[in-house]
C-alpha cells in the first residue's frame, strides 16, 4: 500500500524502548517494547493497524463511508473517527448503551470529529446483523467495520506492525488480547522459532471452549500461548492492585498503560519473567498496543499521568 495515502500517520515515530529491571538482569533477559501507542494520538498504537485495510478498502471502491460500533471508553471508535475525519470519510458508530446525560469524553471526542452516533441498548448491541437490518436505509453505500475491528482486514494489518522492527532481534512476542485480532497477525508475522504470548484482558473460563482459541486457531499455527490470569475480574475490571502497579510502572518506564489492555499486558509480562515462564536469555519484545480511552474511566487522581 501506498504510505502517502494516508498522510495523517506516520508509523516511523514507532519506536523500541528497553526496559531494564533486576529481575530481567538476574535472567539475563532482554525486554523491549514497540511503542505503538506514539503513532499518532487518537489512531492509537494497534487501532491504526487493524483499520488501515478496511480505509483502504472504502477508498478504493468508492464507498460512502464507514459504520462501526463500539462502547463508550472505545480505543477502535475514537481511531475510527479520527481516522476518517483526516482521510475526509463519513462514519457513523453504533454505541453500547443508551445515552447518558453525561457522555464519556470518548464519545464527545468521537461526536467532535464528526462521527455520527446512534446508541442502542446493550440487548441490540449485542447482535450487529439485526442492527445493521434495522438501520439499513441510512446504511446504504457504507462499509461495515466489526467491533474492535475484528475481521481479514485487521489481522492482516497487523501482521504488518512486526516489519516495524527487525523481528529476528527477538525470541517472544508479546501482546494484549481483546478479540484476538492484533495476535493473530502477530503470530501470522513470526517465524517458526518465534513465540508470541497474549495476554486476555477478558476472563476465559475454559480456553478449549473459548472462541478467541478457535479464531487464533484458524492460522494453523501453534507458535503462540494465550495467557488467561491477568485479567482482575473481566473485561474492563480493575482493581487497586493494577492501578498501582500502572504508577509505579509509569514512574520507572516513562510509559503510560491503560486498565483495560496494557496495564494488565505490563503486570503480566513482570510476573511471568518472576514465575521463570521465561528461559534464561530470552528476548522480548512487548508490543504496547496504545489506546489510553480506558483510563477517562477512573476518578481523575486515580493514575499520576
Ligand atoms: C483494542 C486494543 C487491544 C485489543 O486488540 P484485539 O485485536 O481486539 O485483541 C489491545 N490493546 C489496546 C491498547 C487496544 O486498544
Amino acid at each position: 500500500m501506498n504510505a502517502d495515502a494516508f498522510p495523517f500517520i506516520d508509523i516511523t515515530k514507532a519506536f523500541l524502548q528497553k526496559l531494564h529491571h533486576e529481575s530481567f538482569r538476574l535472567r539475563e533477559i532482554e525486554v523491549e517494547v514497540l511503542r505503538l501507542d506514539v503513532i499518532h494520538a487518537q489512531i492509537s498504537g494497534n487501532k491504526w493497524f487493524k483499520l488501515k485495510y478496511h480505509l483502504q478498502r472504502v477508498l478504493d471502491s468508492g464507498r460512502k463511508g464507514i459504520v462501526t460500533f463500539g462502547g463508550a471508553y472505545s480505543n477502535h471508535l475514537l481511531a475510527t473517527a479520527a481516522a476518517c475525519k483526516h482521510a475526509g470519510l463519513p462514519c457513523k458508530a453504533f454505541v453500547r448503551g443508551e445515552l447518558s446525560s453525561t457522555p464519556s469524553r470518548t464519545i464527545l471526542d468521537c461526536r467532535d470529529l464528526g462521527m455520527e452516533l446512534v446508541f442502542v441498548s446493550r440487548e441490540k448491541f449485542r447482535n450487529p446483523d439485526l442492527l445493521i437490518q434495522e438501520y439499513c436505509h441510512e446504511l446504504t453505500g457504507y462499509h461495515i467495520v466489526p467491533e474492535g475491528g475484528c475481521s481479514v482486514e485487521g489481522v492482516n494489518g497487523s501482521a504488518e506492525i512486526l516489519s516495524l522492527i527487525n523481528k529476528d532481534m527477538f525470541d517472544y512476542f508479546i501482546c494484549s488480547v481483546g478479540t484476538g485480532t492484533m495476535m493473530k497477525g502477530i503470530v501470522q508475522g513470526t517465524g517458526p522459532s518465534q513465540i508470541t504470548v497474549g495476554i486476555s484482558s477478558l476472563k476465559i473460563a475454559d480456553l478449549r471452549e473459548s472462541k478467541i482459541m478457535s479464531f487464533l486457531n484458524e492460522n494453523s499455527r501453534t507458535n503462540f500461548d494465550l495467557v488467561v490470569n491477568y485479567h482482575f475480574g473481566g473485561y474492563g475490571k480493575h482493581t487497586r492492585q493494577l492501578t498501582e502497579f500502572m504508577n509505579a510502572f509509569y514512574v520507572g518506564s516513562g510509559i503510560p498503560t491503560d486498565i483495560i489492555y496494557t496495564g494488565k499486558l505490563f503486570f503480566g509480562l513482570m510476573d511471568l519473567i518472576q514465575k521463570d515462564y521465561f528461559p534464561r536469555h530470552a528476548r522480548i519484545c512487548v508490543i504496547h498496543s496504545g489506546g489510553l480511552q480506558g483510563n477517562r474511566s477512573l476518578p481523575d487522581d486515580t493514575l499520576c499521568y
